[in-house]
């Protein structure tokens, strides 16, 4: 087996004069050559604001970049026919291909109906602040650019709960829309303002049963069309888990692939709401693990103040590594970003030797980590270097970091770990030692069967070499305020 590496394919601000789907296709060997198995790419799908448009401001999910519609046929990654060569590039490759999906929301109807609402308190979203009233919202979609191709649903102000703009009142509130399924909102995860199901512009109103089979409808169909290898779910908390569940059985049903499905349920303090979406899912998708990237963060910030022993604590790749996806930043983490959290550029080679050479969780790197980026925002220049050891720690994922783990969690300043590699894959074992503090050592086992000989830091910042005694210990070393990772010299 080998293992499972995923890199997210795309930045928030990701605006190169190469088109994202191409540059996917020219790179699709490099990815593999380094270890890559899966690729994460933005939503493909037609937004609002078309050829500009991030993708998370979904309006047509059939427009693949297909169809003149937002002023745009392509979208801001490419046309349909780049994105789907790229795909096959990457397949080729033996890499698979995981789409990001939007259900929470739709955005940039076609026509204006007229609907019935209730003010909602902002603050309490349980609260309604009025009486029913008639407004003039967006929420008709008809893609005349598409003329049914593909689908010939209409959506509706039936198939939304709640909008955010009342075009005839010129007003900005949240709306909760009275249709024949509810005058409110749905069950979802986060409870956070009394209910968090509305997040942004038409949200979807799951409890209309023919929204439910169009997206059903939709995701086989994309899945035929694209070729994909799995679907990573955007802003969980906010949908409805029961249709998810529904959504994702319907999927593995039809798909004759094993699907990688994993959902982003942002959570940065509380272990147990994300044991609970577990729960509530059965265990059906992988989790990306907010909370190992909030522990990456405070810890970068702390610098020797941190204690390392507690890094995986609270974590889900600590408490249920089998559904984890570790990861060290994202599109919502980057600088300048709602959600900006981002680890520091010291600590990012730490934080990856802890996500790629141990055995929980399924790695996903960062586009920024691996290409260096640069943005600017309403004057703000950010610049973000390529983490020079990533490559190298990539291949040594692929290549030797397998077999029994032992770990030394044991110094608040420097902690360490061994893998003690398998039959399958020739030499591999690792040792990785890695320093918040002053220049660190460890005598830590590699496995009697290592007895005499030499280990190396592959990474080069220790000359060093480390010969294993008699019992299977050595005493590994790293800089300070680094990582080094120790593999057998051959
Ligand atoms: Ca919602």
């Amino acid at each position: 087996m080998r293992n499972t590496t995923l890199i997210q394919y795309f930045h928030w601000y990701y605006n190169e004069e190469e088109n994202l789907w191409t540059k996917a296709r020219n790179e699709a060997d490099n990815l593999a050559q380094l270890g890559i198995t899966g690729v994460w790419f933005p939503p493909a799908y037609k937004g609002t604001n078309g050829g500009y448009s991030i993708g998370y401001d979904t309006y047509d999910l059939y427009d693949l970049g297909e169809f003149d519609q937002k002023n745009s046929v392509s979208t801001k990654y490419g046309s349909k026919e780049e994105y789907l060569a790229a795909i096959n590039a990457l397949h080729e490759k033996g890499i698979s291909v995981i789409a990001d999906t939007i259900f929470n929301h739709k955005a940039g109807g076609d026509e204006l109906e007229k609907v019935t609402v209730k003010r909602v308190n902002e603050e309490d979203r349980n609260e309604f602040i009025s009486e029913n009233l008639e407004i003039e919202a967006w929420t008709k979609f008809t893609f005349p650019g598409r003329q049914g191709k593909y689908s010939e649903f209409i959506w509706d102000f039936r198939c939304f709960s709640g909008v955010d703009w009342a075009e005839d009142l010129k007003e900005a509130s949240i709306f909760a829309i009275q249709n024949e399924y509810g005058e409110g909102w749905e069950d979802v995860p986060s409870k956070e303002m009394g209910n968090y199901d509305y997040l942004m512009y038409n949200d979807i109103d799951f409890r209309n049963p023919a929204v439910r089979e169009e997206l059903k409808n939709w995701g086989k169909w994309y899945f035929e069309t694209a070729n994909l290898d799995g679907f990573r779910l955007d802003a969980v908390k906010h949908i409805s888990t029961e249709f998810l569940n529904e959504w994702i059985d319907a999927m593995r049903e039809a798909c004759d692939k094993e699907l990688l499905i994993v959902a982003e349920n942002w959570v940065i303090d509380d272990i147990a709401e994300l044991e609970s979406y577990v729960d509530a899912t059965g265990g059906r998708t992988q989790l990306f693990d907010s909370l190992l990237h909030h522990n990456f963060y405070l810890a970068a910030q702390a610098g020797k103040e941190y204690d390392l022993t507690t890094i995986f604590d609270n974590t889900l790749v600590q408490n249920n590594p089998l559904v984890s996806v570790t990861f060290v930043d994202n599109h919502d983490s980057q600088p300048l970003q709602s959600l900006e959290s981002f680890v520091e550029e010291w600590f990012r080679p730490l934080a990856y030797a802890m996500i790629l050479l141990r055995e929980g969780g399924i790695p996903c790197v960062f586009y920024t980590d691996l290409y260096d980026a640069s943005y600017e925002e309403e004057g703000n220049k950010i610049d973000l270097k390529a983490v020079a050891s990533l490559p190298q720690m990539l291949k040594v994922r692929d290549l030797l970091a397998y077999g029994l783990q032992r770990d030394y969690l044991d110094h608040p300043n420097c902690i360490g770990w061994t893998r003690e590699g398998d039959e399958e894959h020739e030499n591999s074992a690792l040792a990785i030692l890695l320093s918040n503090g002053e220049e660190g050592f460890k005598t830590m086992e590699v496995g009697a069967k290592f007895a005499g000989k030499t280990f190396i830091d592959v990474l080069g910042y220790r000359t060093e070499e480390v010969v294993i005694n008699e019992e299977g210990f050595g005493e590994f070393l790293c800089p300070a305020g680094s990582v080094s990772v120790w593999i057998l010299k051959v």
